[in-house]
């Protein structure tokens, strides 16, 4: 990486301690990604991005506000990116995902908080995430109990604005979401000193929907027999893509698909034809959580589809491209985010049903269907998505896990033992 020190000192970051992650980050990834056999070229992208994660991109958000521009710090899918960038903002994810940050959050939090909450917590107090201090303010949602009061110790530090999230999806709730959308729209205003436009909410509404069109078709090529990617890598610019510049992030990946469907076209693949194809879904895996990935990859088989927040749920469905008004496009925006199936809406049949449905898309002959520890909403609902799969004849098995590294040992083992059982 190049030298950030300056960068890093003026926002206040830890350096000693940030030192330790930065020592510790490239030996993971050489280990996870490049020791990946025949991967696209089109990766070498987001390797860059990868070894300049706290870099290139942190640099360009402080460019922006040298600008007057403001930055927003989310974390969670339901939040619409659209009106940031609409009104001249920048839009940037900030889950964390990495075990480095875990110590830090449990000194406020209790320890059975989800590792996702807690590395999130401990990334900002802790000083060691260049993102995390350059964000003008944080949008949170009350989604899980663990996030709501997450907000309010965060708030102590750091503006957080948190968006009321609707639990069911009657009527009633899409048009509370559009209410809540019109609330942030006018946070968001005021935050930046933008008006936000039918016009220019209507090119972001474009620009968002041409990301989740390149994201569909990456994560769409591994519908097909010949594997031309790994999960892995299409995890990686998932990830990738709740950060980056969406324009650049949207060209991309669409040269990265260019290469693969080539690939497919050429019966390249990157896996042999019998491996076993499974499905991973549950909680999210916030960069650089990659470890059910690697261990699946690593055990003869190969992930070709995740229904999750890092996968499916965050790019299937458009927003209405038609409206001209801003009360339109905010009923689109309401519309289409509340098509999302968290596991913290009660009912969520309809994320059952999308789970059948991928399976047989992607042709899985097995799914590991996955909770971070301490997410009650995930392993709770692995009642009803367990019972679903079984009553659909396809294999599934449930794993609880975190982001150490203390139990990739026993969760290879039981992952070896159900992916024998799958030939
Ligand atoms: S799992 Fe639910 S709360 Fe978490 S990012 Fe996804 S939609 Fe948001
Ligand atoms: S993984 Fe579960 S507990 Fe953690 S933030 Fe997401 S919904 Fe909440």
């Amino acid at each position: 990486m190049a030298d950030y020190r300056q960068m890093w000192t003026s926002l206040g970051m830890d350096l000693e301690n940030h030192d330790k992650l930065c020592e510790v980050l490239p030996e993971v990834y050489t280990n996870v990604y490049l020791s990946q056999d025949n991967r696209p070229e089109g990766m070498d992208y987001f390797n860059f991005v990868v070894a300049e994660i706290h870099g290139v991109r942190p640099a360009e958000l402080i460019e922006h506000q040298k600008k007057g521009g403001k930055v927003f710090g989310t974390f969670c899918i339901f939040v619409p990116d659209e009106i940031i960038f609409a009104a001249g903002g920048i839009a940037t994810g900030l889950c964390g995902g990495s075990q480095f940050w875990v110590p830090g959050g449990e000194k406020v939090l209790p320890a059975n908080t989800c590792p996702l909450i807690k590395a999130s917590v401990g990334a900002r107090l802790d000083k060691t995430c260049p993102f995390f201090r350059i964000a003008d303010i944080y949008v949170g949602e009350t989604t899980c109990d663990g996030k709501k009061k997450a907000w309010e110790i965060l708030a102590e530090d750091v503006p957080v604005y948190v968006m009321d999230l609707p639990q069911m999806k009657r009527a009633k709730d899409i048009a509370a979401w559009e209410d809540e959308i019109k609330l942030f729209l006018a946070k968001v205003e005021e935050t930046t000193g933008n008006k936000v436009t039918p016009e220019a909410l209507g090119e972001k509404i474009k620009l968002i929907n041409a990301k989740r069109k390149a994201l569909a078709r990456l994560h769409g090529a591994r519908k097909n027999a010949t594997l031309p990617i790994s999960g892995k890598d299409v995890l990686l610019a998932t990830q990738v893509s709740f950060y980056d510049d969406p324009t650049r992030f949207i060209e991309q990946t669409n040269s990265l698909c260019d290469e693969i469907e080539g690939r497919v076209a050429k019966g390249e693949g990157v896996f042999p034809a019998d491996t076993p194809r499974i499905m991973i879904t549950g909680s999210p895996m916030a960069i650089p959580n990659w470890k059910l990935h690697h261990i699946v990859e690593t055990s003869g088989a190969a992930v070709v589809v995740e229904e999750m927040c890092t996968g499916s749920r965050y790019y299937e469905n458009l927003v209405d491209e038609t409206q001209t008004t801003l009360d339109g496009q905010i009923r689109a925006l309401a519309e289409r985010y509340m098509k999302i199936n968290c596991a913290c809406f009660s009912p969520n049949t309809n994320r059952i049903t999308d789970i059948i449905r991928l399976a047989k898309e992607y042709k899985v002959d097995g799914v590991l269907d996955t909770n971070l520890k301490f997410c009650s909403l995930y392993a709770t609902e692995s009642y009803n998505v367990e019972k679903a799969l079984k009553e659909a004849g396809i294999p599934v098995m449930h794993l609880e896990t975190d982001y150490s590294e203390q139990d990739a040992e026993q969760l290879r083992t039981r992952i070896e033992a159900f992916l024998e059982m799958l030939r």
